[in-house]
């Protein structure tokens, strides 16, 4: 069972999906979306009742919504290292974050170029905003990614043109892990005048993020991804980027953002960040020790599995593995069926079954990369939960590899 590491943490009822004595209950998609913190939802309630003024009204049932709203800029603003609260804009999620990056550098900047550069392995809201783009003129070039999902640095370069405006790329793959190397990016994107835009979703509160050492111009985050509510987002803009609002309204978020805040939310974001700044070194190594126990032990007692992404950079709750001879839904409805509940890939793109886009952009062909697998471990995993995985995932794939026609004969 899904068990608290300690009282403060104690995780959510899993209501009607358990099912006491038939099978244990263990969660390893934390990637596709993460129970909220009690403490989070603690901290929100007040601002649903009591305090549930509008933060622009005038009179004093405005005034505590506006601190609160300030005092969670502050926390997010902590999380990442930015200088000034101002640079954090609440949006209503990542994908909101995104199309406030991409369409706000372009449609800002248009005088100045129409180019942008994304990596083949973003996630898909960054792919398809910069397809959208190509209907108002903007251009995009995809830069490929070797083996481990790391983006080539040289290609990135010799990509850049006079016109380009912005390079976007993942702090961390969402899908593999990888950890891309950021700074060295942001170093290539300067020494040519050209904007960077950094996706965290996957990365943030597992390891640091420091948008002023690691030269970030806009940075793209999520609340759920660090146990907050979902609905809400941010975008850190670094003080003097031009960029233009994509929502109009009442303009709130100083003109950036307009629609009355969503305080509760934002609130939750705002504890989220603050437990994740605290807790984060302690959390992450944790996890990757679990992490690397199912690494290990896959690899080791497993035939022919394999480890997609990088090694070594990569966060420290992924774990995708690839397996010969097996369908990755196979393998995923066999854990089901036992209570395991992982991914093949993101969750966005899940109900298409086709081949993740990240997988084939590290080299895999289509059928290898249908064998894939993605566990994601989180905060509320157990020891006993590695334990039980570990124990059930042999046995699907060996079940699985007897009926499968794929199996070679002396397998
Ligand atoms: N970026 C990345 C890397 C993601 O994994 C996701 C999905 N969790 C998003 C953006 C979009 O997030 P949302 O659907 O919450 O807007």
């Amino acid at each position: 069972m899904l068990k608290g590491k300690d009282d403060f943490c104690e995780v959510p009822d899993l209501g009607s999906l358990k099912q006491e004595g038939k099978f244990r209950l263990v969660y390893m998609d934390y990637v596709s979306g993460k129970p909220v913190d009690s403490r989070v939802l603690e901290a929100m309630n007040p601002y649903h009742r009591e305090i549930f003024g509008n933060p622009s009204s005038l009179h004093l049932l405005g005034d505590l919504p506006v601190e609160a709203v300030e005092n969670a800029r502050k926390a997010v603003a902590d999380l990442i290292g930015a200088k000034d609260p101002k640079e954090i804009v609440f949006t209503s999620g990542a994908t909101e974050s995104n199309n406030l990056a991409l369409k706000g550098v372009c449609f800002r900047n248009q005088n100045k170029g129409n180019h942008l550069i994304i990596s083949a392995i973003e996630h898909i809201s960054i792919i398809n905003i910069a397809k959208y783009l190509e209907k108002f003129g903007f251009k995009t070039t995809s830069v490929g990614v070797d083996k481990y999902g790391l983006v080539n640095l040289d290609k990135l370069e010799k990509q850049i043109r006079p016109e380009t405006l912005l390079i976007s790329i993942n702090y961390a793959n969402n899908e593999i892990g990888t950890i891309e190397p950021i700074k060295e990016i942001s170093k290539i994107a300067h020494d040519h005048n050209v904007l960077l835009h950094v996706d965290a979703v996957a990365a943030e509160g597992q390891i640091p993020i420091d948008v002023q050492k690691d030269g970030i111009d806009l940075l793209t985050l999520s609340s759920n991804d660090i146990y907050g509510p979902r609905g809400v987002g941010a975008l850190y803009i670094k003080s003097g980027t031009m960029i233009e609002p994509i929502i109009q309204g009442g303009g709130q978020e100083r003109g950036l953002r307009s629609g009355t805040e969503n305080v509760p939310g934002i609130v939750g974001m705002g504890k989220a960040a603050e437990i994740a700044k605290k807790e984060m070194e302690s959390d992450s190594a944790r996890i990757q020790k679990m992490r690397d126990r199912i690494i290990n032990t896959v690899l080791d007692t497993i035939d022919h599995s394999y480890l997609n992404g990088h090694p070594t950079l990569r966060l420290p709750n992924n774990a995708h593995f690839r397996f010969d001879y097996v369908e990755g839904e196979a393998i995923l409805l066999g854990l089901n069926m036992r209570g395991i509940a992982v991914s093949t890939g993101s969750a966005c793109a899940a109900k298409r079954l086709e081949p993740s886009h990240v997988l084939i952009a590290t080299g895999l062909l289509k059928e290898e990369a249908h064998g894939s697998l993605e566990l994601t471990l989180g905060k509320y995993n157990s020891e006993e939960d590695v334990d039980y995985l570990l124990e059930s995932l042999p046995q699907v794939i060996d079940r699985l590899r007897k009926l499968s026609p794929l199996t070679p004969k002396e397998e």
